[in-house]
């Protein structure tokens, strides 16, 4: 069996060894999948020890995404703009690949739930790590435009520099919000306190959809808030996780597996 693994500190809460088993299941893959805690001392010595012992690749989680892309040799682009790896890949010629995959996840779950990026209007709150990973594939699939606000600007105004080629992107301050959108995605951590960030009511046009990163065993505020304001579909980040594992699986295996059925499946376990 190939072995995989997912390293990060603290890593007991990781569902990623639970993702990765259905997909292995649904699509008849001999792999398995364990989480690994590592001190913050060694983490290169423990990816170096499993590559040794066989290991075909690993996810990496909080706090050693930078570290796990300074240790490939080759990087994706979109793990070069991020300067940060969640997939490595360890290959028979010594090679360690890097990639991200958050945003795919992201723009995956989307997808699988009916919403088409290309033409809209989109606000993305917060300018933090997981927002510099998204930022880039949601500007592939063609929106109208991306706007970033973020509490602290000179973030969001970085990011609408750094992605500038990519598509029509702009920075503002959260005060400067005086614009609805057709998608807004709350990338901020503010559902994990239950609060929510301090942008006006009206970011969200009638029937616009929204997206909370943050996921939980009941609606976050911001789902709740969205709805309350006139959305025709708020989703929190369960199925953005479940896709980022689910690229984070094709980049390895090269099958792709179906989303919505295990994030039902998780759903139903939180
Ligand atoms: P970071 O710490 O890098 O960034 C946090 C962001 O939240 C910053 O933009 C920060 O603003 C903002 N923020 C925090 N508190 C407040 C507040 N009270 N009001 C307004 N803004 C606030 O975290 P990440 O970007 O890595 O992660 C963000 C969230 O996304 C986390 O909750 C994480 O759990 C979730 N996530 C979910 C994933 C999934 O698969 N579903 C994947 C990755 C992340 P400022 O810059 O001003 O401090």
């Amino acid at each position: 069996m190939d072995q995989y693994k997912v390293y990060g500190n603290p890593i007991k809460q990781s569902k990623s060894p639970l993702i990765h088993t259905e997909f292995a299941k649904q699509t008849d893959q001999a792999i398995e999948y364990t989480s690994q805690l590592s001190e913050l001392d060694t983490f290169e010595q423990d990816i170096a020890h499993f590559i040794k012992a066989g290991g075909k690749g690993c996810n990496v989680t909080m706090p050693f995404k930078e570290r796990a892309f300074n240790l490939a040799n080759k990087v994706s682009e979109r793990a070069q703009l991020a300067q940060a790896a969640n997939t490595l890949s360890f290959l028979e010629d010594g090679t360690i690949e890097a990639d991200t995959t958050d945003g795919p996840g992201l723009v995956n779950d989307l997808l699988a739930n009916g919403i088409c990026l290309k033409g809209m209007s989109i606000l993305l709150v917060g300018a933090g790590g997981a927002a510099s990973g998204v930022i880039q594939p949601l500007l592939q699939s063609q929106p109208r435009m991306l706007v970033i606000a973020n509490r602290t600007v000179s973030k969001a105004t970085e990011l609408a520099q750094r992605f500038g080629h990519f598509g029509n992107i702009e920075a503002k301050a959260f005060n400067e919000l005086d614009e609805s959108y057709d998608l807004v995605i709350n990338s901020t951590s503010t559902s994990l306190t239950n609060e929510l960030p301090a942008v006006p009511s009206k970011i969200f046009k009638q029937n616009a959809y929204a997206y909370d990163m943050v996921y939980g065993d009941k609606p976050t505020l911001f789902v709740e808030w969205a709805y309350q304001n006139g959305v025709k579909l708020a989703l929190d980040g369960l199925g953005m996780l479940v896709g980022q594992a689910a690229e984070s699986f094709y980049i390895w295996r090269n099958v792709k597996p179906d989303l919505l059925a295990v994030v039902e499946k998780l759903r139903g376990e939180l």
